[in-house]
Parts: structure tokens; C-alpha cells; sequence
């Protein structure tokens, strides 16, 4: 699978695409890589989905 490695995902509230720019934090839960970014649309702090 080939990730964009400037692209963390899509805001789950207003489907805008999170660039790794607005990154907050990086973390490991129950072995999977989870990320929290401030969306740059809705100022939101989540969960980027996709990858
Ligand atoms: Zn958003």
C-alpha cells in the first residue's frame, strides 16, 4: 500500500483532507498507530481517517 506521507487523512466531521502540517500528536493503541491533528477546516482536534 502506498501512503501520501504529506496527507494524514480526512476529518471524520467535515471531510476535509488533514495535511501532516497540523499533526498534534502520535501515539500506539493496542499495537496500531493512532493520530491526533487539528483539522485546518473546522478547527476540530481529530482523529484523521483513511490510510
Ligand atoms: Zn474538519
Amino acid at each position: 500500500m502506498s501512503t501520501n506521507r504529506t496527507t494524514l487523512g480526512d476529518c471524520p466531521n467535515c471531510g476535509g483532507t488533514i495535511t501532516r502540517a497540523y499533526l498534534l500528536i502520535e501515539y500506539e493503541s493496542a499495537g496500531q498507530p493512532a493520530k491526533f491533528a487539528e483539522c485546518p477546516n473546522c478547527r476540530d482536534v481529530v482523529h484523521p481517517s483513511g490510510e
